[in-house]
Protein backbone atom coordinates (compact mmCIF):
# COMPACT_ATOMS: atom_id res chain seq x y z
CA UNK A 1 0.00 0.00 0.00
CA UNK A 2 1.57 3.42 -0.76
CA UNK A 3 1.93 5.94 1.74
CA UNK A 4 0.13 8.68 0.02
CA UNK A 5 -3.23 6.43 0.51
CA UNK A 6 -3.01 6.74 4.30
CA UNK A 7 -2.24 10.17 4.30
CA UNK A 8 -4.29 12.50 1.92
CA UNK A 9 -2.19 14.96 -0.28
CA UNK A 10 -1.25 18.73 1.53
CA UNK A 11 -3.35 20.18 -1.34
CA UNK A 12 -5.86 17.07 -1.66
CA UNK A 13 -9.20 18.56 -3.81
CA UNK A 14 -11.50 15.74 -2.99
CA UNK A 15 -13.71 17.94 -0.66
CA UNK A 16 -14.07 21.16 -2.45
CA UNK A 17 -15.58 23.01 0.03
CA UNK A 18 -12.83 21.92 2.79
CA UNK A 19 -10.09 22.76 0.13
CA UNK A 20 -11.54 26.17 -0.21
CA UNK A 21 -11.81 26.51 4.00
CA UNK A 22 -8.07 25.29 3.42
CA UNK A 23 -7.12 27.87 1.06
CA UNK A 24 -9.10 30.92 3.50
CA UNK A 25 -6.44 29.66 6.79
CA UNK A 26 -3.92 29.74 4.40
CA UNK A 27 -3.96 33.24 3.50
CA UNK A 28 -5.49 34.18 6.95
CA UNK A 29 -2.78 32.86 8.78
CA UNK A 30 -0.06 31.42 6.91
CA UNK A 31 2.00 30.23 10.27
CA UNK A 32 -0.57 27.38 10.45
CA UNK A 33 -0.86 23.89 9.13
CA UNK A 34 -3.39 24.12 7.12
CA UNK A 35 -3.45 20.83 5.47
CA UNK A 36 -4.74 17.77 6.02
CA UNK A 37 -3.65 15.81 9.19
CA UNK A 38 -1.66 12.76 9.43
CA UNK A 39 -2.29 9.91 12.17
CA UNK A 40 0.18 10.63 14.73
CA UNK A 41 1.68 7.73 17.10
CA UNK A 42 2.91 3.98 17.08
CA UNK A 43 2.73 2.00 13.30
CA UNK A 44 2.49 -1.47 15.06
CA UNK A 45 -0.04 -0.14 17.62
CA UNK A 46 -2.99 -2.53 18.92
CA UNK A 47 -4.82 0.21 19.67
CA UNK A 48 -6.31 3.19 17.22
CA UNK A 49 -7.75 5.88 18.82
CA UNK A 50 -10.47 7.29 16.04
CA UNK A 51 -11.52 11.20 16.29
CA UNK A 52 -14.16 13.49 14.37
CA UNK A 53 -11.87 15.94 12.07
CA UNK A 54 -8.83 18.40 12.81
CA UNK A 55 -9.88 21.55 14.99
CA UNK A 56 -9.83 24.99 13.35
CA UNK A 57 -7.28 26.36 16.22
CA UNK A 58 -5.80 22.87 17.37
CA UNK A 59 -4.93 20.34 15.05
CA UNK A 60 -4.91 22.50 12.15
CA UNK A 61 -2.93 24.65 13.11
CA UNK A 62 -0.09 22.05 14.93
CA UNK A 63 -0.67 19.42 12.55
CA UNK A 64 -0.95 16.79 15.16
CA UNK A 65 -4.44 15.02 15.98
CA UNK A 66 -5.82 17.06 18.84
CA UNK A 67 -2.59 19.05 19.94
CA UNK A 68 -3.66 22.55 20.56
CA UNK A 69 -7.83 21.28 20.84
CA UNK A 70 -9.56 21.54 23.88
CA UNK A 71 -10.15 17.80 23.57
CA UNK A 72 -6.49 17.00 23.58
CA UNK A 73 -6.51 17.89 26.73
CA UNK A 74 -8.57 15.03 28.38
CA UNK A 75 -7.38 12.84 25.49
CA UNK A 76 -3.58 12.98 26.05
CA UNK A 77 -4.00 12.76 30.13
CA UNK A 78 -6.11 9.68 29.50
CA UNK A 79 -3.53 8.07 27.48
CA UNK A 80 -0.79 8.44 29.75
CA UNK A 81 -2.42 7.63 32.97
CA UNK A 82 -3.23 4.26 31.04
CA UNK A 83 0.10 3.59 29.71
CA UNK A 84 -0.75 4.75 26.02
CA UNK A 85 1.35 7.85 25.87
CA UNK A 86 4.85 8.57 27.45
CA UNK A 87 6.05 11.85 28.00
CA UNK A 88 4.59 15.14 28.84
CA UNK A 89 1.43 16.76 27.04
CA UNK A 90 2.08 20.64 26.54
CA UNK A 91 0.09 21.26 22.78
CA UNK A 92 2.83 21.42 20.68
CA UNK A 93 3.91 18.78 17.84
CA UNK A 94 7.62 19.06 19.57
CA UNK A 95 6.87 18.34 23.30
CA UNK A 96 8.51 15.00 22.58
CA UNK A 97 4.99 13.07 23.89
CA UNK A 98 5.40 9.59 22.44
CA UNK A 99 1.86 7.23 22.05
CA UNK A 100 2.58 3.68 23.45
CA UNK A 101 0.89 0.69 21.84
CA UNK A 102 -1.48 3.55 20.04
CA UNK A 103 -1.84 5.35 16.68
CA UNK A 104 -4.65 8.42 16.60
CA UNK A 105 -6.20 9.57 13.62
CA UNK A 106 -9.42 10.87 12.48
CA UNK A 107 -12.59 10.61 10.56
CA UNK A 108 -12.08 13.88 8.58
CA UNK A 109 -8.66 14.68 8.05
CA UNK A 110 -9.24 18.08 7.21
CA UNK A 111 -10.55 20.88 9.08
CA UNK A 112 -14.18 21.31 8.23
CA UNK A 113 -16.08 24.87 9.05
CA UNK A 114 -17.83 25.30 12.28
CA UNK A 115 -16.63 21.58 13.20
CA UNK A 116 -18.91 19.79 10.83
CA UNK A 117 -18.22 17.89 8.00
CA UNK A 118 -20.60 16.72 5.77
CA UNK A 119 -21.78 13.34 5.15
CA UNK A 120 -20.24 13.69 1.64
CA UNK A 121 -17.12 14.40 3.08
CA UNK A 122 -17.31 11.73 5.73
CA UNK A 123 -17.38 9.28 2.74
CA UNK A 124 -14.90 10.57 0.58
CA UNK A 125 -12.25 10.57 3.70
CA UNK A 126 -13.07 7.37 4.67
CA UNK A 127 -10.85 5.57 1.73
CA UNK A 128 -7.54 7.07 4.04
CA UNK A 129 -9.28 5.55 7.41
CA UNK A 130 -9.66 2.46 5.41
CA UNK A 131 -6.10 2.32 4.06
CA UNK A 132 -5.22 3.46 7.53
CA UNK A 133 -6.94 0.67 9.39
CA UNK A 134 -5.01 -1.68 6.64
CA UNK A 135 -1.69 -0.53 7.65
CA UNK A 136 -1.99 -2.04 11.35
CA UNK A 137 -0.98 -5.39 11.89
CA UNK A 138 -1.06 -6.04 15.19
CA UNK A 139 -4.54 -3.90 15.52
CA UNK A 140 -6.82 -5.41 18.00
CA UNK A 141 -9.53 -2.41 19.76
CA UNK A 142 -10.44 0.91 18.28
CA UNK A 143 -11.68 3.40 20.52
CA UNK A 144 -14.57 5.64 18.17
CA UNK A 145 -15.12 9.05 19.77
CA UNK A 146 -18.44 9.92 19.03
CA UNK A 147 -21.06 8.97 16.76
CA UNK A 148 -19.40 10.32 13.56
CA UNK A 149 -16.35 8.22 14.28
CA UNK A 150 -18.36 5.27 15.12
CA UNK A 151 -20.18 5.20 12.10
CA UNK A 152 -16.54 5.80 9.69
CA UNK A 153 -15.22 3.13 11.34
CA UNK A 154 -18.27 0.37 10.85
CA UNK A 155 -17.64 2.02 6.99
CA UNK A 156 -14.38 1.20 6.70
CA UNK A 157 -14.33 -1.61 8.25
CA UNK A 158 -17.22 -3.25 6.42
CA UNK A 159 -19.78 -3.63 8.97
CA UNK A 160 -23.61 -2.86 9.19
CA UNK A 161 -24.35 0.28 10.98
CA UNK A 162 -27.81 -1.77 11.90
CA UNK A 163 -25.83 -4.08 13.47
CA UNK A 164 -23.74 -2.32 15.37
CA UNK A 165 -25.06 0.49 17.39
CA UNK A 166 -23.47 3.23 18.91
CA UNK A 167 -23.66 4.08 22.54
CA UNK A 168 -20.71 5.56 24.98
CA UNK A 169 -19.50 2.60 26.77
CA UNK A 170 -20.47 -0.35 24.32
CA UNK A 171 -17.94 -3.35 22.39
CA UNK A 172 -18.63 -4.29 19.09
CA UNK A 173 -16.17 -7.09 17.96
CA UNK A 174 -15.49 -6.77 14.91
CA UNK A 175 -13.51 -9.70 13.20
CA UNK A 176 -10.43 -9.43 14.74
CA UNK A 177 -11.03 -5.93 16.31
CA UNK A 178 -13.17 -4.86 19.41
CA UNK A 179 -14.62 -1.09 18.74
CA UNK A 180 -15.21 0.72 21.73
CA UNK A 181 -17.65 3.64 21.80
CA UNK A 182 -16.97 7.05 23.83
CA UNK A 183 -18.47 9.82 24.19
CA UNK A 184 -16.10 12.48 21.98
CA UNK A 185 -14.39 14.42 24.77
CA UNK A 186 -15.14 17.75 22.88
CA UNK A 187 -15.40 20.87 25.20
CA UNK A 188 -19.46 21.25 24.79
CA UNK A 189 -19.96 17.48 25.85
CA UNK A 190 -17.33 18.11 29.19
CA UNK A 191 -18.95 21.17 30.00
CA UNK A 192 -22.62 19.77 29.96
CA UNK A 193 -21.63 16.79 31.59
CA UNK A 194 -22.60 14.40 28.44
CA UNK A 195 -18.99 13.25 29.13
CA UNK A 196 -17.35 13.45 32.56
CA UNK A 197 -13.57 12.13 33.01
CA UNK A 198 -14.57 8.71 34.72
CA UNK A 199 -16.83 8.32 31.99
CA UNK A 200 -13.95 8.98 29.49
CA UNK A 201 -11.65 6.46 31.88
CA UNK A 202 -13.90 3.74 31.99
CA UNK A 203 -14.07 3.41 28.16
CA UNK A 204 -9.91 2.73 28.30
CA UNK A 205 -10.06 0.96 31.32
CA UNK A 206 -12.03 -1.63 29.21
CA UNK A 207 -9.32 -1.25 26.54
CA UNK A 208 -6.71 -1.71 29.01
CA UNK A 209 -8.20 -4.72 30.25
CA UNK A 210 -8.75 -6.16 26.89
CA UNK A 211 -5.29 -5.22 26.12
CA UNK A 212 -2.50 -6.56 28.42
CA UNK A 213 0.52 -4.42 29.25
CA UNK A 214 3.18 -6.46 26.20
N1 LIG B 1 -9.04 17.43 17.26
C1 LIG B 1 -8.88 16.34 16.48
O1 LIG B 1 -7.82 16.11 15.90
N2 LIG B 1 -9.93 15.52 16.34
C2 LIG B 1 -11.09 15.73 16.96
O2 LIG B 1 -12.00 14.91 16.80
C3 LIG B 1 -11.23 16.86 17.77
C4 LIG B 1 -10.19 17.69 17.91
Amino acid sequence: MSAAAVTPSPDCPLCPRLASFRDTQRADHADWFNAPVPSFGDREARLLIVGLAPGLRGANRTGRPFTGDYAGDLLYTTLLRFGFARGVYRADPQDGLALVDCLITNAVRCVPPENKPLPAEIKTCNTFLRDQIGTLPRLAAIVALGRIAHDATLTSLGAKKSHHAFGHGAQHKIGAVTLFDSYHCSRYNTNTGVLTTEMFESVFAQVRASLPSP
